[in-house]
């Protein structure tokens, strides 16, 4: 039955089913919400072969983009950058631009979902020790300030680019099978006869 998957009281939940055009932007605490229900309600469902997998490959891939941050200086000078006042481009309303897919994938990965802002003015993510996220939107893992992209040498930034895009893309196929099959899970339940 419909109602088992998700309960009346989460109709801003069911909402998150129907295509994005046809919903209003919901906010990212509504976001995270969703992810959560869907984590502990259907997460053994979705994480089926091969789930497993593509998010070690995709989780492999981020920590090869964190390793060459870290070796060319990126990671130290963002985290610092970050925990400023203004400037940083870690700033408040970021958080916006991440749907319920990409916090699910945190939820698998064991990232805990805080709703309380530890950077005033600053993105819901951002922590005293850098970005809380694991899996993150493209122009997180991208970015690079003007300030920040002249320090770096070209082959830097090119060798960086590189393994950032595998990274962006592995995400973006593991994003895929999840939208596939929650897109499957609600035309099953949809089908059930109801009681
Ligand atoms: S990319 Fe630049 S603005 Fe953004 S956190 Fe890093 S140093 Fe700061
Ligand atoms: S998600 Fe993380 S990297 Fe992206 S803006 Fe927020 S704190 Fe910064």
């Amino acid at each position: 039955m419909v109602s088992n998957f998700l309960s009346t009281s989460d109709f801003h939940i069911q909402i998150w089913f129907w295509p994005k055009v046809c919903i209003r932007k919901m906010t990212i605490e509504r976001e995270i919400k969703t992810a959560m229900v869907i984590f502990s309600r259907h997460g053994q469902t979705l994480a089926v072969e091969p789930f497993s997998e593509k998010i070690e490959k995709y989780h492999a891939a981020i920590s090869r983009t964190h390793l060459q941050m870290r070796k060319i200086g990126v990671l130290e000078a963002c985290s610092i950058c970050a925990r400023r006042k203004s400037g940083s481009c870690c700033f408040k309303g970021v958080e916006e631009w991440y749907d319920s897919t990409p916090l699910l994938i945190n939820l698998f990965m064991g990232v805990d979902l805080l709703m309380k802002r530890e950077v005033q003015d600053g993105c819901l993510f951002a922590g005293s020790n850098g970005c809380r996220l694991i899996a993150r939107h493209s122009f997180c893992v991208n970015y690079l300030c003007p300030d920040l992209a002249t320090s770096l040498k070209e082959d830097e930034r090119k060798i960086l680019a590189a393994i950032s895009g595998e990274e962006l893309l592995l995400g973006w196929e593991l994003e895929s099978l999840i939208r596939d099959r929650l897109m499957a899970l609600r035309r099953d339940l949809l089908n059930e006869p109801r009681s």
